[in-house]
């Protein structure tokens, strides 16, 4: 398959009073047309900051310091902000974890949606905009949809409003979607429910996906191939059933311990530790203070990013030897 997004040696940085923190410090990732990829990690490694910079809109003091992003042969970092603008309006969408920050609460469903879809089509009257919003309401699975197109935000629940994000961002028919955390405010059954309308459209929208989340559980659901990100660099990516049945790095073997297994009554053990300060970063690998397989290289040179083997890579300098544990 061909690569739709290319991103290499990304270095997104945040110049604050403390000191220049590095959120992503070096991230480089492949995204082929019309996978399902997964950006896993934990909180604060990176991962949405990865996914700001292909869009360009990092917050301040955030700035985009170095790499290069390739979106279907398109230098998306020298492109003009006119011509982004036209990218995110039509090409790449990002759906949030928190659906307030992508709808306004000042206008109804209806009015959001036409707006989307005009913003992609400037040829699309106003008439044909409300059908096709009506239409958009039905494929992210909303009751009553002409009833809903009239109501604001702040009348629906919290999955309905995650499907109405859902919805604006297919209103500009986007190639690429990022969904970030997009079902970690909502309640396990709805949290199910949206990940399987994610996966239809994505199906039927033809779409490629790259799903940002915590949760190797999500990972293992909804990805082909997953990108691991650790303290703003990438310790490990591969097909997704090899991630989870022959990890090479020490960290991918501590999250999928951290996955709860409904058919295992195995303790869930958490990663221990806390992810680094990324103004001041641990030298060498940045895992070992947390890792229990680190020695003293570990400490003093950071790993090379080796293949293990086709499609499978990892930075840890003890790969070799070690035998960890994936899913048994
Ligand atoms: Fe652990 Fe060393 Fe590998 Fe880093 S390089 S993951 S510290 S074994």
């Amino acid at each position: 398959m061909e690569d739709l997004l290319k991103v290499e040696d990304l270095r997104t940085y945040f110049f604050t009073e403390a000191g220049v923190v590095k959120a992503v410090d070096g991230i480089s990732l492949d995204v082929r047309k019309g996978e399902s990829h997964g950006l896993v990690g934990e909180s604060g490694s990176g991962k949405s900051v990865t996914a700001l910079s292909v869009m360009r809109i990092v917050p301040k003091p955030g700035k985009i310091v170095g790499g290069k992003i390739s979106f279907d042969g398109t230098d998306l970092l020298t492109l003009k902000e006119d011509d982004m603008r036209r990218v995110r309006g039509s090409k790449i969408a990002m759906v949030f974890q928190d659906p307030i920050s992508s709808l306004d609460p000042l206008y109804t469903v209806g009015k959001q949606l036409i707006e989307a879809i005009r913003a992609n089509n400037e040829t699309v009257s106003k008439e044909q905009a409300r059908d096709m919003a009506i239409s958009l309401l039905s494929n992210v699975e909303i009751s009553e949809p002409e009833r809903r197109f009239n109501q604001y935000p702040h009348e629906l629940s919290g999955g309905m409003k995650q499907r109405i994000a859902i919805a604006r961002a297919l209103a500009r028919t986007p190639t690429l979607l990022f969904a970030d955390e997009p079902t970690t405010n909502l309640d396990v059954t709805i949290q199910a429910q949206v990940l399987n309308l994610m996966k239809d459209l994505k199906k039927n929208f033809n779409m490629t996906l790259v799903l940002i989340t915590h949760d190797m559980g999500i990972i293992a659901e909804m990805t082909s191939r997953v990108t691991v990100v650790y303290a703003g660099q990438v310790s490990e990516s591969a097909e997704t059933h090899t991630l989870f049945y022959h990890p090479t790095h020490p960290y991918t073997e501590a999250l999928l311990k951290a996955v709860p297994r409904l058919d295992k009554r195995k303790q869930l053990q958490s990663v221990g530790g806390n992810i680094p300060n990324l103004i001041d970063p641990p030298t060498g690998c940045r895992f070992h203070p947390r890792c229990p397989y680190a020695i003293q290289i570990c400490k003093e040179k950071v790993p090379d990013y080796e293949e293990v083997e086709t499609d499978h890579f990892v930075a840890c300098h003890r790969w070799k030897e070690l035998s960890l544990v994936g899913v048994q």
